[in-house]
């Protein structure tokens, strides 16, 4: 039909992409970066396109009008929304993982994001923990008594942050090029579910998913915070080292299951923290016991007290539990977490409980 046909024809496509740059000329300036071979990983999801191009890294500053002008060519295509476009070293280059750990992070320069005072990561070894629950509640707690709080979604494999706090739309691109993230229950906040769709995530290879993230922490305009929760991906892949080398984080929460905890997994957050000499904050218990919503009768399904003394052999601080209870799903579920939906809760209380201790924790790591 006609309509489609129109439709087809602005559809942006990989090939439509790769001509428009081919009027991007390459550092050289005479050759396009097309025909030099820097481009690489285009994705075009809808109306969104995102793709990397290969630099030297000791010229990244000096060529950035090169990754601008390439996303304003793509950005004012038909049919495109939005370009995201970043720099990547040349491959064959340093990669996050092969640098020594403590090197990497001391030598790198840290996203110290200036206008932030304390950044901490909320991690576990393994998805399904319910680490991004924990990350909002806490987030939640800490803006009900007036912290001005911000949350990066960072879980390449699941961004769950939008759906938590009931959010909608895309965050909107400034002048400057930079995000200002959106708001939900008084938290600013930003997720990299709106430069990745997570169903695609597998086809973004490695380099890709760590530019989008590295893009994440330097552009988003954030203003004043007193803390910015870091949810970040599960487990200790290239991603997650990369968050934890490049971002001056005050701390780390660890988030496990009872039955995980004596995982080797969670020993590997722990470890990987550890190393990046990033002082561990504590751990959280999460789904420790069932608590009867009826009765109230409390059943440790896993045993009591296990999740603290596993932590204690593990050498790190055993910061509080939290049971298995539907009400927390069931708000989370509905954009509404307890925190704020029931804050007389005996759960938002927990959650509260949980966020002094998270903060006196910082203040000690601090020498405060
Ligand atoms: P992760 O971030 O570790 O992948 P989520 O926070 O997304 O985990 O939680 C996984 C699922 O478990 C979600 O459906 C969430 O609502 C649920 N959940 C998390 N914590 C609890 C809890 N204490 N009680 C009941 N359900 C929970």
């Amino acid at each position: 039909m006609g309509e489609e046909n129109v439709i087809g024809m602005n559809q942006v496509t990989t090939e439509r992409v790769i001509g428009e740059l081919r009027r991007i000329k390459g550092p050289d300036l005479k050759e396009d970066i097309i025909t030099l071979g820097l481009v690489s990983d285009i994705v075009v999801r809808g109306g969104n396109v995102c793709f990397s191009i290969s630099v030297n890294p000791a010229r990244a500053a000096q060529l950035e009008p090169m990754r601008q002008a390439a996303e304003q060519v793509v950005g004012s295509m038909e049919g495109v929304t939005r370009a995201i476009v970043t720099l990547t070293a040349h491959s064959g280059g340093e990669h996050a993982s092969h640098q020594r750990p403590q090197e990497a992070r001391k030598s790198s320069e840290l996203i110290g994001l200036s206008h932030i005072k304390h950044i901490i990561a909320v991690a576990s070894g393994k998805g399904g923990v319910g680490k991004s629950t924990v990350a909002v509640n806490l987030a939640l707690a800490f803006r009900a008594v007036g912290l001005k709080t911000g949350i990066l979604d960072a879980d390449i494999y699941g961004p769950s942050m939008p759906h938590l706090l009931g959010l909608t739309g895309t965050p909107v691109l400034s002048d400057t090029n930079t995000f200002i993230p959106l708001e939900g229950h008084g938290l600013k906040v930003m997720s990299i579910g709106f430069l990745i769709d997570p169903d695609q995530a597998a086809i973004w290879r490695g380099p890709m998913i760590i530019s989008a993230l590295t893009r994440m922490l330097r552009d988003v305009q954030w203003g004043e915070l007193d803390i910015l929760i870091i949810d970040m991906p599960p487990g200790t892949g290239d991603a997650q080292l990369t968050l934890a080398q490049k971002v001056s984080l005050s701390g780390a929460l660890i988030i496990s299951t009872p039955q995980d905890l004596a995982l080797l997994d969670v020993r590997k957050a722990i470890q990987m923290f550890r190393r990046l000499e990033v002082p561990l904050l504590g751990l959280v218990e999460n789904m420790s016991y069932f608590l009867c919503p009826h009765c109230k009768v409390r059943t440790d399904i896993f045993g009591r007290d296990g999740g603290r003394k596993e932590a204690e052999r593990i050498g790190i601080k055993f910061i509080g539990q939290i049971p298995l209870e539907m009400v927390i799903r069931e708000q989370s579920d509905a954009g509404n977490p307890v925190t704020i939906s029931m804050p007389d809760s005996h759960y938002a209380g927990m959650y509260r409980t949980i966020a002094a201790k998270v903060f006196s924790q910082l203040e000690d790591t601090e020498g405060g």
